[in-house]
């Protein structure tokens, strides 16, 4: 394995660490204290300054307005954005549109990419994926009760969803829906496109979470989908395979996730070192000599250069076979790098004190937005059961 960094990349990445404390890093005291909405024009005339770098939605294809950027290449990028949570959002290539992007351009029809993919990659409009449901585990991603029946020429559509990322505000949903219920487990839902402002699609609250409700991109939106009517030729790629088309966007998605941790894991450590570097316990008694603090200082520099290498592991096999080919590898680096991620995180809580806990610092953003790495994209524990699974097939334990 060969993970150097073409030269090219490197002066692309150096522009870009820039780009992030000089242009992002100074709008994290806004974000964490006024309305995200209220930040938008901000927001905006940084995603414009990321255009005219020719950097806006790098992960996608040049055909339709992306940088093209190799999925190992966008993976390393996708560290140096991490660093701050408005990253990705100011590149374009933010959850869940980065996925949406994705599955539309593999599964898309013409007419989707142009009405949909084009103005998603260029930044004119948001979007949502909608397939977890309150009464329905979400581990399980072949159960669900929504349906989408055939009426005439039109999908009708009824059911409930939740922690649909950023409805509020965004242009269209992305469905998963039961249209063959008699067929096998695999086969029974499809993926259908609802534009937002259609009749019937109501967003019934932005859900708190950890004591924010949020609003916008930074929302998870409760759903009702009530007799929503669209045409039949928003279905996305072929009737019945929605739990395949998710399949193929949370195994790259997984891996956009956790290079994202990697960067948050990089902040923290630095707040965390020079925290530890400054800060006086008592007259020349700095923080950083206590054996504790440098034993911590140890462990996250191990667990995350650990965990970066696992995440290029699995982005290089996914470049070099596929994703189905690397699941294994997905699924060890997706709780692997969730639980670097937390450890990392409250470590630099822990070595700040009372200040940890406030919004002072971007830590206490970390911690409320990032504890749901370990449950969203499946959790650790469905995670560790496909690797250990897989592993014992091998010693001849099948089932
Ligand atoms: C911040 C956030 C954003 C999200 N964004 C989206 C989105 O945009 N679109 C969307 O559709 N969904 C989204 N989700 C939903 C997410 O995908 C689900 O929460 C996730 O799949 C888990 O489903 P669940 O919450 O129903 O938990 P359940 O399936 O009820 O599981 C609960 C717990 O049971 C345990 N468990 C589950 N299965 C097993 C097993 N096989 N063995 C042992 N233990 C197990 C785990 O500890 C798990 O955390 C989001 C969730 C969060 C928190």
């Amino acid at each position: 394995m060969d993970f150097s960094i073409p030269s090219h990349l490197d002066e692309k990445l150096r522009i870009v660490r820039q780009f992030v404390v000089d242009e992002l890093f100074p709008l994290e005291r806004e974000l964490l204290t006024r309305p995200f909405r209220e930040l938008l024009p901000a927001f905006s005339a940084a995603r414009e300054k990321v255009r005219r770098l020719g950097m806006l939605a790098p992960h996608m294809s040049t055909e339709y307005g992306g940088g093209g950027w190799r999925f190992i290449e966008h993976a390393v990028l996708s560290a140096e954005l991490g660093r701050s949570p408005l990253g990705h959002f100011a590149f374009n290539c933010q959850a869940p549109d980065a996925g949406n992007m994705e599955i539309l351009h593999e599964f898309g029809t013409s007419e989707q990419k142009e009405t949909y993919l084009r103005p998603l990659v260029a930044g004119k409009i948001r979007s949502c994926f909608s397939m977890v449901e309150p009464d329905y585990a979400g581990s399980n991603p072949v159960w669900i009760a929504t349906t989408a029946v055939q009426d005439g020429d039109f999908w009708v559509i009824n059911g409930r969803k939740w922690f649909t990322s950023s409805a509020d505000g965004a242009e269209f949903a992305i469905v998963m829906a039961v249209t063959d219920p008699e067929a096998d487990p695999h086969s029974r839902a499809s993926q259908i496109i609802v534009p937002c402002d259609t009749k019937g699609f109501k967003i019934l609250r932005n859900i708190p979470v950890m004591g924010h409700a949020g609003e916008d991109w930074l929302s998870h939106g409760e759903i009702a989908y009530d007799d929503v009517r669209v045409p039949c030729a928003n279905i996305l790629g072929r009737r019945g395979a929605g739990f395949h088309i998710a399949q193929a966007r949370l195994g790259p998605g997984r891996i956009h996730h956790c290079m994202r941790w990697i960067g948050i894991c990089e902040r923290a450590f630095d707040l965390l070192c020079e925290r530890a570097a400054r800060r006086d316990l008592a007259p020349h008694d700095r923080l950083g000599t206590k054996q504790t603090i440098q034993s911590w200082i140890a462990e996250c520099r191990a667990e995350i250069n650990a965990a970066r290498l696992m995440v290029l592991q699995a982005a290089w096999k996914i470049d070099r076979e596929g994703a189905r080919a690397a699941r294994e590898e997905i699924s060890l680096i997706k709780f692997y790098g969730a639980n670097v991620l937390m450890n990392v995180v409250d470590r630099a809580i822990q070595v700040h004190g009372a200040l940890g806990m406030t919004d002072d610092t971007i830590l206490s953003y970390f911690w409320r937005h990032e504890r749901a790495a370990r449950i969203y994209d499946g959790p650790d524990e469905v995670h560790k059961s496909v690797v250990a699974r897989r592993i014992l097939r091998g010693y001849g334990l099948t089932g």
